[in-house]
């Protein structure tokens, strides 16, 4: 499968002590097991919660982690010390543990019991004093875990709970990513470039190039039947056009799809970056198909930008079987509306806009480029839904990787543009476009973001934070001033 192979799970490890007695100990399973049970059947979290043993001495506790470490499907270990727990029992454990960590800080009741609180109720039932003990040795060693507080029962709970799931499988899955380069980058082009080798180091990512005719030639071999009968998928898209002024061009771009989409199964790759100035035997930039192969899953970044492709494909595993999924996709910042009160970014590309984000149904269009000398592509016209979402730009500073996370208002465009032949996005970078763009640029970001309506800056903070690099927030609370002075102190917290 595209998206992932593995059936993801998570463990719920509840911390106590042998000091309590067994009757104590019962209860503690018994109510962790109901914490389980009540989050499994609320139908919010995308994967499954495993109930494991009440953890009690050093040697279980290692034990458990190192299971965790090695069992494939497990994405993460979630952590909560119903009684106290001596947090030095938990150290080796920690040490060696590698996968995603979450402190959750609840208690099984919710309410004090006035009427029969006693001090036995007090050993029992004393998470505000286990959790902690523990939360202290988990910063004492630097380690990087979420803490998420409040009565399990609660939405908000089980909501934040959920939401970070899904980063614990982008940090999980991020060693699978493996993009591939049709050439390399745009000649003299600076934000798209990047070290490849601190990328795997960091991110786990697999970035190989491949000269354009070794793909070119996957999609000569590609059988005129398949490419037929995609033509006529594709034509169930067009309605009401005349099949012969398209469908030639129409006919490569699936071509192109079909070519390419088994040059990346055959290496096993999940991103690509395609160059329109290195084009080679291909008769078209690669626009349709890359659209299709962007709502497929893949990631993919243009002109060689790797890094892009591989955030792309990153919060699409992250966004995986998501309900109501409103899409994510490559976008680059193209033009301004700077019209007072109307402020906003047009967003589009060339050609690759991912039709996931689209707003109703795309049509495809045959238009000319006017850049390159191939023939006019086909392409995937439509503009995109509207409300919150959120642009990111991983850059590299030379020393080390940044990522920029910018919450945005997507809106519709005042009127229709007839014109322009490519699928676009309209939003309002918070705080407003004079803050969120002055301080995108001062922050050093991109022209090309990986986009998405369906993660928040939140989770994509928590993912930077796990790969140890620094991300930083425009959103509603950005002002310059603070922000500069946060730029200038995280000079000086990632230097090494
Ligand atoms: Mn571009």
């Amino acid at each position: 499968m595209l998206m992932t192979e593995k059936k993801y799970k998570f463990w719920f490890c509840t911390g106590s002590q042998d000091l309590y007695g067994d009757e104590c100990l019962a209860h503690v399973a018994e109510h962790a097991k109901i914490i389980v049970e009540k989050l499994n059947e609320s139908g919010v979290l995308p994967y499954e919660v495993v109930w494991k043993p009440t953890l009690i001495t050093n040697e279980l506790i290692r034990k458990t982690f190192n299971e965790a470490n090695i069992d494939d499907e497990c994405a993460g270990v979630i952590t909560w010390m119903h009684t106290f727990s001596p947090a030095k029992s938990w150290i080796l454990g920690l040490q060696e543990f590698r996968k995603p960590l979450l402190h959750l800080h609840t208690q099984f009741n919710m309410e004090i019991p006035y009427d029969t609180i006693d001090m036995d109720f007090m050993n029992e039932n004393q998470s505000a004093h286990g959790d902690r003990e523990y939360g202290h040795i988990v910063s004492r060693m630097r380690i990087e875990r979420k803490v998420v507080v409040g009565h399990w029962s609660d939405p908000v709970v089980v909501g934040k709970i959920a939401s970070w799931m899904r980063t614990a499988v982008g940090i999980m899955e991020s060693s699978h990513i493996r993009v591939m380069r049709v050439a390399d980058n745009m000649r003299n082009v600076a934000v798209t470039e990047g070290d490849k080798v601190e990328a795997q180091i960091k991110f786990g990512w697999e970035v190989d190039a491949y000269p354009v005719n070794e793909i070119a030639d996957y999609v000569k071999d590609v059988a005129k039947g398949d490419v037929d009968a995609l033509v006529d998928e594709y034509y169930i898209l067009l309605e009401g056009r005349d099949p012969e002024e398209f469908k030639k061009h129409v006919a490569v771009q699936a071509q192109i799809e079909l070519g390419f989409e088994r040059f990346l199964k055959e290496k096993n790759y999940q991103a690509i970056v395609t160059h329109f100035g290195d084009l080679g035997a291909l008769k078209q930039l690669p626009g349709l198909a890359i659209q299709r192969l962007m709502e497929k899953g893949y990631g993919f970044g243009a002109e060689g930008d790797w890094k892009t492709a591989a955030m792309v494909r990153l919060m699409k595993i992250m966004t995986a079987g998501m309900k109501d999924a409103k899409g994510t996709s490559m976008m680059e910042d193209y033009t301004y509306n700077l019209v007072p009160g109307k402020e906003g970014i047009l967003q589009s590309h060339m050609l690759e806009v991912c039709p996931s984000v689209a707003d109703g149904k795309p049509a495809i269009k045959v238009c000319p480029l006017s850049m390159g000398e191939r023939e006019d592509p086909a392409r995937l016209v439509f503009t995109s839904k509207t409300g919150p979402a959120i642009a990111t730009s991983l850059v590299d500073l030379g020393d080390r990787f940044r990522l920029i996370i910018n919450d945005v208002d997507c809106k519709k465009v005042e009127k229709p543009m007839p014109k322009l032949p490519v699928g676009s996005a309209f939003w309002t970078p918070q705080p407003d476009l004079a803050t969120g763009a002055e301080a995108w640029i001062l922050a050093g970001g991109a022209h090309h973001t990986a986009f998405t309506y369906d993660l928040t800056a939140e989770q994509m903070g928590d993912w930077a934070a796990a790969m140890g690099i620094e991300a930083v927030y425009i959103d509603k609370d950005t002002t310059i001033r603070n922000f500069k002075n946060e730029l200038r102190w995280n000079e000086i917290a990632f230097r090494r």
